[in-house]
């Protein structure tokens, strides 16, 4: 497995495998092609099926902006390796000096199809929780001491400046308020819900309240193209710290613990990158919201001191219940159900981590079995649950929208 550094990236939303991977291999191309006179770009799958809502050819078009650009959505060919897939050219005058075809694999990696992936090495020598938790156990260390031990003591600088960042992103979510951009013309709602304070609101609404308002705050940032953390990718950015930033406030925990806890969430992220996928594309949502759940029942765990056969339960809890969920955001957006679906994430985890606590025995379902289980039921899901827009709620919104406007005029 990778460093935790390839999982957390501070970057631009509203998508990871659609804006920040291709904006940070166009870049790449362009560097080393500089002296180019035109670049064309031809975008597959799902990056041409919903790269404008996605915003990809405002990304591709904003780093090229010194440069002749073509962008072609070619909806038709179909690409069997990897459904983020895209052609990038390099022109001089009419000449082609180079072209190279690039797989969007999510969480902002990218792939260069024939070349090895250069200055990304495996440090994690454990390839699942199985094999992670046998190594803590052995060596009497917890997951924030594993990974310590595997990426040094400088992941600690790394970690906080991730935590700064998510706490910035979310202050500024909670300030914000307007329309978001795009058809859909959705009004930010983090700002209210946080400051609709119900009477006689008891620690249930309350809880509901706060999850819900610091997760819109991230979600409603990430809309907007905003800056946020990957964890693990743009569209599911809001779960994780919207649960860290509600333990740190109603359980008074310092800075120190919660970049401690994050450290446990990104081996459960990488964990899940390492064996399945976290792209919405190859496996429909449960691949970024229910590893995004995951990852923030596992910090829950940790932040209340439960053991690690604990936070195993709580992780596996989070994604067995999302298994199957599709990725049907209308119009390409990464507004609804994106933004909803965030903060129910944020609460199940929450609820997924006292669960555990509840259920004494092991259960009989492990970490690395809900995790191979998602991954072969994404490759099960057809293709219009995989971030197409093409199926669930963006096929039936639209259906509806073009009957009632049938019925009115
Ligand atoms: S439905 Fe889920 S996977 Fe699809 S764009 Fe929205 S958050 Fe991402």
């Amino acid at each position: 497995m990778q460093s935790l550094k390839e999982l957390y990236k501070i970057g631009n939303g509203p998508s990871s495998s659609h804006t920040m991977g291709p904006k940070r291999a166009v870049e790449l191309f362009r560097n080393k092609y500089n002296n180019a006179t035109k670049f064309k770009i031809i975008l597959y799958g799902s990056l041409a099926l919903t790269g404008k809502g996605h915003l990809t050819d405002y990304i591709i078009r904003k780093v090229l902006s010194d440069y002749e650009c073509e962008i072609i959505f070619d909806e038709e060919t179909k690409c069997d390796v990897h459904p983020n897939t895209f052609d990038i050219f390099a022109y001089n005058n009419d000449e082609i000096i180079d072209k190279w075809r690039v797989y969007s694999i999510g969480g902002g990696t990218f792939k260069v199809e024939g070349e090895e992936e250069i200055d990304i090495l495996d440090i994690y020598k454990e390839k699942n929780w199985s094999e992670i938790k046998s190594y803590c156990k052995e060596n009497n260390i917890d997951l924030y001491e594993y990974v310590c031990s595997r990426e040094g003591e400088n992941i600690k600088e790394f970690l906080t400046e991730i935590w700064n960042s998510m706490k910035t992103t979310i202050n500024n979510g909670l300030n914000s308020s307007g329309t978001i951009p795009g058809k859909l013309k959705l009004q930010r709602k983090a700002k209210d819900i946080y400051e609709k304070k119900m009477e006689n609101e008891d620690n249930t609404l309350r809880r509901t309240r706060l999850l819900s308002a610091y997760s819109y705050a991230t979600s409603e940032e990430n809309a907007c193209g905003g800056v946020i953390v990957t964890a693990p990718t743009c569209g599911a950015s809001g779960v994780l710290p919207a649960v860290l930033y509600y333990m740190q406030n109603e359980y008074n925990i310092s800075d120190e613990k919660i970049v401690k806890s994050l450290a446990v969430a990104g081996i459960i992220g990488n964990i899940i990158k390492t064996n399945a996928s976290i792209s919405g594309a190859e496996c429909g949502c449960q691949a970024e919201i229910g590893t995004a759940c995951s990852m923030a029942a596992a910090a829950c765990s940790y932040l209340l001191g439960l053991d690690i056969n604990r936070i195993e339960n709580s992780a596996e809890i989070a994604m067995e219940h999302h298994l199957g969920l599709t990725c049907d955001p209308i119009y390409g957006y990464v507004q609804i159900p994106c933004i909803e679906r965030n903060a129910v994430a944020a609460m199940r985890a929450v609820d997924a981590s006292f669960l555990s606590i509840m259920l004494e025995q092991h259960t009989m379902v492990s970490l690395d079995l809900v995790i191979e289980t998602m991954y072969e039921t994404g490759k099960d899901l057809q293709s219009h649950y995989r971030e197409t827009s093409e199926g669930g709620i963006a096929k039936k919104y639209c259906r509806n929208k073009f009957y009632n406007k049938e019925m009115k005029e």
